[in-house]
């Protein structure tokens, strides 16, 4: 697999709001870690710009491997499949409960090769929906965008909190004032002292 490097493959991982862009399931919830996937792969000249790339599950990426393009089921002509990128999964796909129906022959082109039916990724997609955690209802016209986008900015406002008291800490353990009054609290106890204070903690707790 071609290298991608790390800041364009969390980008690419934050636009799709880290789910696959096929059959639309949240990294969190796959058996296996979500890969990013050259739409057009490498060998027929398409690159690693972010134009190219999309985040696919590893089942996904690994049906479509590097094909551009498959058989239409239903005529047998060889059809482009779906591009992330340049169409919309809407105007390609609607959902029947957990089922992907594709609705063009590019649908059904991709429907086909990405197996994006089978029965364990179907049950996958049942019980995802009825705990409201995937990316559409079940009626499939709902998109639960929002919740996830929100749910994003929630995890990135803790990190950037939990940054912000790490940066704290680490300033405090170079101040040389603060670490001077730690050293003389610790010195104004003598052993029986901390003793007593542990005694006292655990009568009070
Ligand atoms: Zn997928």
């Amino acid at each position: 697999m071609a290298h991608v490097p790390a800041r364009l493959r969390s980008f690419v991982a934050a636009r799709s709001l880290e789910s696959c862009e096929y059959c639309l399931v949240h990294a969190d919830y796959a058996a296996f870690a979500h890969e990013v996937d050259h739409v057009i792969a490498r060998k027929h000249g398409g690159s690693t710009e972010p134009d190219n790339l999309a985040y696919a599950c590893a089942q996904c990426n690994r049906f479509k491997g590097s094909d551009i393009a498959a058989p239409d089921p239903e005529t047998g002509a060889v059809t482009p499949l779906f591009h992330p990128r340049t169409m919309a999964w809407a105007d390609h796909f609607k959902l029947d409960g957990p089922r992907i129906v594709p609705l063009t022959a590019t649908g059904r082109a991709t429907e086909r090769l990405l197996q994006l039916n089978q029965i364990d990724r179907l049950l996958l997609r049942k019980e995802l929906q009825a705990k409201g955690r995937y990316l559409f209802h079940d009626d499939g016209t709902l998109p639960n965008r929002n919740a996830l986008l929100v749910a994003a900015l929630e995890r990135l406002t803790r990190e950037l909190e939990q940054q912000a008291i790490d940066r704290e800490f680490a300033a405090m353990a170079e101040d040389s004032e603060y670490r001077e009054l730690q050293r003389a609290v610790v010195q104004e106890f003598d052993a029986s002292d901390w003793e007593a204070w542990e005694q006292g903690e655990q009568v009070n707790s």
